[in-house]
């Protein structure tokens, strides 16, 4: 299998996490920017650390571009000094995943079951519509609780250097 050269990841990830930062807050991030967002555990990592830094000083954050994680988590603890990395770094999507999975396949093994034995069709309409309803609340819980991933929600400073040159 071929492997991804992390340099070129990594380059694109500084070309994403610049574009983010020249966002104004409340600003909606691209499509491409979500997408990379979603999946990208290292820039998603560093977007939610610049919010809780953010929400923590509750002022516009200076962010010396390149950053790196313990940059983002040096800034955290000298403004927080109880702050956890552990509790937040990587931001990982696994729950979500593994919920997502077994919701689908909840759905796949009653679609089956419905077709093999022939559920009524009462109880077939009542259980695609719990299907339905926990699909929509499993998709708004996802992007209300992961929202800076599709709107900018810290101010950044860019730094002075940027504006000089
Ligand atoms: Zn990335």
């Amino acid at each position: 299998m071929k492997q991804k050269n992390p340099k070129i990841k990594s380059s694109k990830c500084e070309k994403h996490m610049e574009q983010f930062l020249m966002l104004d807050k409340r600003q909606f991030l691209h499509f491409s920017l979500c997408v990379h967002l979603l999946c990208c555990k290292k820039c998603r990592t560093q977007v939610r650390l610049m919010g809780l830094a953010e929400k923590k000083i509750a002022e516009p954050l200076f962010i010396p571009m390149p950053f790196s994680d313990e940059n983002l988590i040096h800034i955290m603890k000298r403004i927080y000094p109880d702050f956890d990395p552990q509790g937040v770094c990587p931001v990982s999507f696994s729950k979500w995943i593994i919920a997502g999975i077994c919701l689908i396949s909840g759905f796949v093994i009653f679609a089956l079951l419905d077709t093999a034995v022939h559920v009524s069709t009462g109880m077939a309409v009542a259980v695609y519509t719990v299907f339905g309803i926990s699909i929509t609340m499993y998709c708004v819980l996802f992007i209300i609780s992961n929202l800076d991933f599709f709107v900018k929600k810290v101010e950044s400073i860019k730094p002075l250097a940027e504006h000089l040159g």
